[in-house]
């Protein structure tokens, strides 16, 4: 082999091989450009973007700007303003903190900085080639332009994509940014076209209309606010209601004192925390901002820095599972999210449907007060009275039924006008959330059988039902082996007395063998009692007594996340009076 020389590599290189890491593609750069504007304490920012960020990428900001004296320092390696000691890393607060962008950056592109520094007359400019800064004319702040990315690496720019998937980068990362400080203007321009212009957001409405733009309107009318707190862990924001799930994670935003984050323990909380109500396929919407003590989170575990690592990650875990389980526990029927037309916490957001006058329309009908609705259905089903609906406070809040519709949807009435009601899915919410009660007091309620029940399986599914015995007379269905091939099921659960029994231990047997292994046993153990619950819940088409459709409405008010079957739909909406009216063109 012939000999190499060792040699130190020359601070170009060097530049360029860190890079690497930190940027990959152009909007990793409007990252670190947006992110130091920040830093600078600037409130608006202006990114402008040509040919996906190929050609440039200019940031203007409004921030405290650079000396001129500084300029060409600000380039070098390991330069910044913003640490000076192990001790100020420990708690961090900037975005910023390695001083590695901005030269590698220039060790990639052609790189201009133009500043003035708050309170001076004069700005400075220093381009690529220039040996010292001149000066310019320019507003307080700072402007910096990234020509030609990666001009000079081109193994690098072989991985570009297409202008339009680079500008989808840039649009995310800036979105991301903009959903980070709500405080600061943000604007987005492509190609000259003006993408987004966001204005300072202070109040919760503008706020809102903020969400509104960057998410869709879809999610800022389907949310829950979020506020939570406990032993010096603050988590604020939105979550999507369980309707509004998505097929991918793409409306997932994460921060950590400021900082967006993708990380796998937060993931997994948030996972968990809807499993409940969110079938297994689907992903949740949120937007999530968790403040904590810096020292007991470590920022600097990746050089994009969008892992972090918790101190107390348990703690953290759990804060997170309890904080969304609970506000999404909190999805019942006495809730507002239900109501058709009603402005959940979004005032404004989308302009109501506004019905044209009744003098318009030359109709005069004559004022009734609600309750007078109701003789007519009493009298129409030949039932006994009611409470009296509007002067009677103790009327349940999803009222007493009227009737059936198609043998799928219940309809009735409360205080506020007509309920709808899914038969199967409510009941699934029900049958589930009751089997999982019994569950953490230790055990799923079971009837034994008269006769036990024999069944004939695979060989496999009898080894699984003897190894998970245990597990499955927990859940309430006793079973043992009878032969290699057979099984002797002794009881099932009361839930689900009157199932057809080969059924039901089939799936849950195909359901441990699919998704079962000890470590995952609660996951599974939720998993199959979800499955059990929706194939017994009442089906479509099967008539109802009143009795029987009351007692449902009862045990959906009593229940937990009543308000969305296992899948994530609603189990049932309200029509109040004023949207009849509305309906009917009346009172207006
Ligand atoms: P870091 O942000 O990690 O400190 P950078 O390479 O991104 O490192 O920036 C180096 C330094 O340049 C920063 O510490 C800051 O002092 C200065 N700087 C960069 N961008 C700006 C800006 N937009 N306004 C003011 N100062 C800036
Ligand atoms: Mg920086």
């Amino acid at each position: 082999m012939p000999t190499v020389p060792i040699r130190v590599l020359s601070e170009q290189l060097i530049s360029q091989i860190a890079a690497g890491e930190v940027v990959e593609r152009p909007a990793s750069v409007v990252k670190e450009l947006v992110e130091n504007s920040l830093d600078a304490g600037a409130d608006s920012i202006h990114v402008e973007i040509e040919q996906g960020g190929l050609r440039l990428i200019r940031v203007r900001d409004n921030g405290i700007g650079i000396a001129g004296t500084e300029l060409a320092l600000a380039l070098s390696r390991h330069a910044t303003s913003k640490i000076s000691s192990l001790d100020e890393l420990e708690s961090v607060r900037s975005m910023g903190f390695r001083g590695e962008a901005l030269p590698s950056i220039a060790s990639v592109a052609r790189l201009g900085l133009t500043s003035r520094l708050r309170g001076e007359e004069a700005a400075w400019t220093l381009q690529g080639d220039m040996q010292k800064p001149k000066p310019v004319a320019h507003p307080p702040g700072t402007t910096i332009e990234v020509r030609e990315l990666f001009y000079n690496v081109p193994a690098r720019r072989k991985f570009l994509r297409t202008e339009r998937t680079e500008f989808g980068h840039i649009s995310q990362v800036f979105q991301r940014l903009a959903l980070g400080r709500f405080d600061v203007e943000f604007r987005l321009t492509h190609d000259g076209r003006e993408v987004y212009a966001l204005p300072a957001a202070t109040s919760s409405e503008t706020r809102l209309r903020r969400l509104a733009q960057i998410c869709g309107e879809e999610f800022a009318a389907n949310l829950r606010v979020i506020e939570h707190e406990k032993a010096g862990l603050i988590l604020r924001g939105w979550l999507a209601l369980p309707a509004f799930s998505r097929s991918q994670p793409d409306l997932q935003h994460f921060y950590v004192n400021g900082r967006t984050v993708r990380d796998k323990l937060v993931n997994h909380a948030l996972r968990q925390a809807y499993a409940d109500v969110l079938h297994g396929s689907r992903y949740p919407a949120f937007v999530l901002y968790l403040e904590m003590d810096p020292r007991q989170v470590d920022v600097n575990a990746h050089p994009a820095k969008h892992e972090v690592r918790f101190r107390e990650s348990r703690l953290v875990h759990d804060f997170l599972y309890r904080a969304v389980h609970d506000t999404l526990a909190e999805v019942r029927p006495d809730a507002d999210q239900h109501r058709i037309g009603g402005t959940v916490p979004v005032p404004a957001i989308r302009p109501q449907y506004q019905a044209p006058t009744q003098a318009g329309l030359g109709l005069a009908m004559k004022e009734q007060p609600a309750t007078a609705y109701r003789p007519a259905f009493d009298v129409l089903h030949g039932r006994q009275a009611m409470p009296a609906l509007g002067q009677d406070a103790t009327v349940p809040p999803l009222g007493y039924a009227l009737a059936q519709l198609h043998g799928v949807f219940i309809l009735a009435q409360n205080q506020e006008g007509l309920v709808l009601v899914d038969m199967h899915a409510a009941h699934e919410r029900v049958v589930y959330e009751a089997m999982k009660r019994d569950l953490e007091a230790g055990k799923v309620r079971s009837q034994p059988l008269l006769v036990p029940f024999m069944l004939k399986v695979s060989a496999v599914f009898a080894d699984l039902a003897e190894q998970h015995a245990t597990t499955l007379t927990e859940m309430g269905l006793e079973l043992d082996r009878s032969g290699p091939q057979s099984l002797r099921v002794r009881s099932v659960p009361t839930l689900l007395k009157g199932e057809d029994v080969a059924q039901l231990v089939n799936d849950v047997l195909s359901d441990i063998n699919t998704h079962g292994s000890a470590s995952r046993l609660q996951e599974t153990q939720d998993h199959i009692l979800g499955n059990m619950a929706c194939r017994s819940a009442v089906r479509a088409n099967r008539r109802l007594t009143h009795e029987e459709m009351n007692r449902l409405l009862r045990d959906m008010e009593r229940t937990e996340r009543a308000g969305v079957c296992n899948h994530g739909r609603p189990t049932w909406v309200q029509v109040d009076l004023p949207e009849l009216d509305r309906l009917f063109l009346r009172g207006r």
